[in-house]
């Protein structure tokens, strides 16, 4: 049933397929780093399996020289995955992982000639180093994104191993032409292939849509959430409460006449208080609290299941903060005071916008009230 010819012309075809994915995809000028050590792995190792299949060749290239590129190409894959995982490897490494490769096939193609130790052998250090990929790949988390790519390597890596015993345990070369082990692996090469391929891409694309809802959903000065981002997170927030029965609670935050921070000091000097504000609000959150910068020197709390009168000894614990605290700069010290409005779903509703007005019209009148204090909505 399963014809070992044709299973083999899929696995060429496969291989050239998706080498021809991955080459397409590192040739964008914004793909990462990463994408071209991928791109340039897989064709490396489509040469080397192209060389050693070559039976007139000299049996140095078939023998020896194809099993080393396979290698080399296999250390710019993992290379390329550690890039992903923001570490690297060290060309030292690749030449090393190269270097097995030809030391154990030079060695049984030359030294010690048998073909069934040097195909059994490599299989086995072939698996190993897809295994090593599939590690690389997972110790970076994120099963949703990795887990494809992960089941590719230890898949390709596994008909290796059984094709690699299969090599050792039988010497006769007709009995692999029947053989179900080989036939086996034949068929999970070209399906492990296509995994890999489409695994890398996916992670690939995930950091894209990562990178873009960053950049469409926070703030670039403070990294704060921005509007659209509070809008999206607020109403999930919001539904949350509004299911389990607790309050939400809006602080609305403004930092009191900023304009003459700006104008005395200049505006890098007003950025960098918005930074500072930002970050001792995010430090005295807790993790499922939002943050957003909401205008120009205006920030948004949005806390569930904090009643009036906890998120009133919360904004005044902020104010004392925001008071005592000092910006350092090269050569200045400035200090800054806010205003803040609290309000309730308990006396209004859960509607986050009407939260949100309600809560500024509380803050102006902390405005009015003569600044650096909190008033209740
Ligand atoms: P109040 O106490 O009433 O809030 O007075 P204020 O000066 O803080 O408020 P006003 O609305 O008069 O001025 C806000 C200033 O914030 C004006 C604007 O130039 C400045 N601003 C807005 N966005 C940024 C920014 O990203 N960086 C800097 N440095 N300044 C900004
Ligand atoms: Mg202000
Ligand atoms: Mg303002």
């Amino acid at each position: 049933m399963l014809n070992l010819d044709t299973l083999l012309l899929v696995q060429v075809c496969v291989a050239l397929l998706t080498t021809g994915l991955l080459v397409a995809s590192a040739c964008y000028t914004e793909s990462p780093p990463e994408q071209r050590w991928w791109a340039g792995g897989n064709v490396a190792v489509t040469l080397g399996m192209a060389l050693s299949n070559v039976q007139t060749l000299p049996l140095l290239l078939t023998g020896v020289v194809g099993y080393g590129v396979i290698a080399f190409g296999l250390g710019l894959v993992l290379r390329g995955l550690r890039v992903y995982c923001a570490e690297t490897l060290s060309w030292t490494s690749i030449a090393a992982i190269t270097g097995v490769a030809l030391a154990i096939t030079g060695y049984y193609a030359l030294v010690v000639p048998s073909l069934q130790a040097r195909l059994g052998f490599s299989g086995f250090y072939f698996a190993l180093l897809n295994w090593v990929c599939a590690l690389a790949v997972a110790r970076h988390g994120n099963w949703r994104v990795t887990s494809i790519c992960v089941a590719g390597f230890t898949l390709l890596g596994l008909a290796l191993f059984l094709r690699g015993v299969h090599m050792l345990l039988h010497a006769d070369p007709g009995e692999n032409a029947s053989s179900l082990v080989i036939a086996l692996s034949a068929l999970i090469v070209p399906l492990a292939q296509i995994c890999i391929a489409f695994g890398l891409i996916l992670m690939v694309m995930w950091r894209y849509a990562e990178r873009l809802r960053r950049l469409s959903t926070l703030d670039a000065l403070t990294g704060a959430m921005n509007r659209a981002g509070l809008e999206i997170q607020g109403k999930r927030v919001g539904l949350r409460a509004l299911r389990g029965g607790r309050s939400l609670t809006v602080i609305m935050i403004d930092v009191d006449c900023f304009k003459n921070i700006n104008d005395t000091y200049g505006h890098p000097v007003g950025d960098e208080v918005l930074r500072h504000l930002a970050k001792l609000l995010k430090l005295e959150l807790r993790p499922h609290d939002l943050l957003a910068r909401f205008g120009g020197e205006e920030f948004v709390l949005v806390l569930d299941g904090v009643n009036l009168e906890a998120a009133l000894s919360v904004a005044e614990r902020l104010r004392a903060r925001i008071e005592h605290e000092r910006v350092e700069l090269e050569k200045l010290s400035v200090r800054y005071t806010a205003s803040m409005g609290v309000v309730c779903s308990d006396q209004h509703d859960y509607d986050l916008i009407r939260l949100i007005s309600a809560g500024d019209a509380a803050m102006y009148q902390a405005k009015r009230a003569g600044r650096n204090r909190v008033v209740a909505g």
